[in-house]
C-alpha cells in the first residue's frame, strides 16, 4: 500500500460493529462484560475502541508493532521516558524540542535519570558519551530551529552496537516523509499537535514501537500513568491524518517558492535554514532519510528589530508559537521559544538576534511569497 493509500485505509478504517465509514467517537469510560472477565474493552483507560483506531493507524503509518495515543506530545515523552529506572542514562539531541529539555532536566532528574545533551550530528560526540549506565539515545531530526539533521540510520547502528533503545522524536518531519523504524529506531514520537493534526485545534501525542514486546512495556506503562488521549481528540486526530498526504506535497511546493524568494531577497536576509538547499550540512543525508524536506524553515534578518518588524508586517503568517498547521506561522526563536536560554548560549548554538521561523502552510503560495517579500522589503 503506498502512502497516501495507507494513510486512508490504514489502522480500522471503518468501524467493525456499525459499518460506519468515519468510525464513531465512542464516548464511553467503562464496557459492558458478558461475565466475568469476558469482553473486549474493560475500561477506556487501558483502552477504548476510537483511539485504539488512531493507534492502529500510527502504528501502520510509522511501520510499527504497537502504537499509543496520549494527550500531549509531552506525555508520549513522558510515557517513554518512564520505561527507564533511576540511575539510567540517556543521550538526547542538543537542541531538542524545549519542552523535552526542561521535563528531562526539571522533573526526571529528581528521580534519578541522568541525560546527556550531545551534537547527535556528530557521531564520534555521541559514541564518546556512551557510559556503563545509558540506555538509550533520543534524537530530533530536523531540529528546530535550525533544522539540524542527525543520521538516523548511522546511530541507529550505534544505538545496537551498545544495547541501547533508539528513540526518534519524528515531529518535524512526519510519518508522510520519514519512517525512523525502517531506519532502526525502536520507538518513534509525535507532537500529533503539529502537521498530524495539522489544523490547529488539537494537542496530542503519538508513540510507536518497532516491537511487540516494546509494544507491551509502553502499553503497561500508558495504563499505568493514565496520560491517554480522549475518544473525541482520537476522532480529530484520525480525521486529521487522512489528508497528510496531500497537505505535506502541497506544503512542500509552497516552501520552495518561498524560499526562491529568500534567496532573491539578499539585502534583506542573511542565512537561511532548510535541508532542501544543497549548502545545508545536512542535505544530504536528510535526502537519503526523508521523501521531502518539510515546510519548516529559518532565516536571519539584520537585528532584532527587523525581526520584530517582519513579524509585525506580515498578513497571511500568524505570529504564533506551534507548527504543521493549514495556517503559516511566523515566529522569532530567540525571543519567543528560545527566550529562556541565554543570550551567550543562544549564539553559541547559532540562534541569532534576528533568527525568524516560519512554518508554511497552505494558503496560495503567491499570496505567502507577497506578502512575506513585502514585509522584507518595508
Ligand atoms: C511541540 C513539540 C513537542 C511537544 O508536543 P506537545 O504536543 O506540545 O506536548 C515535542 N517535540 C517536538 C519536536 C515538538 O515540536
Amino acid at each position: 500500500m503506498k502512502k497516501k493509500t495507507q494513510l486512508i485505509h490504514g489502522g480500522i478504517s471503518s468501524d467493525p460493529y456499525t459499518g460506519a465509514v468515519s468510525l464513531p467517537i465512542y464516548q464511553s469510560s467503562t464496557f459492558k462484560q458478558d461475565g466475568v472477565g469476558n469482553f473486549t474493552y474493560e475500561y477506556a483507560r487501558t483502552g477504548n475502541p476510537t483511539r485504539e483506531a488512531l493507534e492502529k493507524l500510527i502504528a501502520d503509518i510509522e511501520g510499527g508493532a504497537r502504537g499509543f495515543a496520549f494527550g500531549s506530545g509531552m506525555a508520549a515523552i513522558t510515557a517513554v521516558v518512564h520505561l527507564f529506572s533511576s540511575g539510567d542514562h540517556l543521550i538526547l539531541t542538543d537542541d531538542v524540542y524545549g519542552g523535552s529539555f526542561r521535563v528531562m532536566t526539571k522533573v526526571f532528574n529528581r528521580f534519578g535519570i541522568e541525560v546527556s545533551f550531545i551534537d547527535t550530528t556528530d557521531l564520534d560526540a555521541v559514541k564518546a558519551e556512551i557510559r556503563p549506565e545509558t540506555k538509550a539515545i533520543f534524537v530530533e531530526t530536523p531540529t528546530n530551529p535550525l533544522l539540524k539533521v542527525t543520521d538516523i540510520k548511522a546511530v541507529s547502528a550505534i544505538a545496537k552496537e551498545h544495547h541501547l533503545l533508539f528513540i526518534v522524536d519524528n515531529t518535524f518531519s512526519t510519518p508522510y516523509w520519514q519512517n525512523p523504524i525502517a531506519l532502526g529506531a525502536d520507538i518513534v514520537l509525535h507532537s500529533a499537535t503539529k502537521y498530524l493534526g495539522g489544523h490547529s485545534d488539537v494537542v496530542a501525542g503519538l508513540a510507536v514501537t518497532a516491537t511487540e514486546e516494546l509494544g507491551e512495556d509502553l502499553h503497561f506503562i500508558q495504563n499505568s500513568t493514565g496520560g491517554i488521549l480522549g475518544p473525541q481528540d482520537s476522532w480529530i486526530l484520525m480525521r486529521g491524518i487522512k489528508t497528510l498526504g496531500i497537505r505535506m506535497e502541497e506544503i512542500e511546493s509552497n516552501t520552495k517558492a518561498i524560499i526562491e524568494m529568500l534567496q532573491e531577497e539578499e539585502d534583506a536576509v542573511g542565512k537561511i535554514f532548510y535541508p532542501g538547499l544543497a549548502d545545508h550540512p545536512g542535505h544530504e543525508v536528510h535526502q537519503s532519510q526523508a521523501g521531502g524536506f518539510g515546510g519548516m524553515v529559518s532565516f536571519t534578518v539584520e537585528n532584532e528589530e527587523k525581526a520584530r518588524e517582519v513579524v509585525k508586517n506580515v498578513r497571511y503568517f500568524t505570529l504564533a508559537e506551534s507548527l504543521g498547521a493549514v495556517e503559516s506561522l511566523i515566529s522569532v526563536p530567540p525571543l519567543m521559544t528560545h527566550a529562556s536560554i541565554p543570550r551567550e548560549r543562544r549564539l553559541e548554538l547559532g540562534i541569532e538576534d534576528g533568527l525568524v521561523r516560519i512554518s508554511v502552510g497552505l494558503e496560495d503560495a503567491e499570496d505567502l511569497v507577497e506578502d512575506l517579500r513585502s514585509a522584507l522589503r518595508k
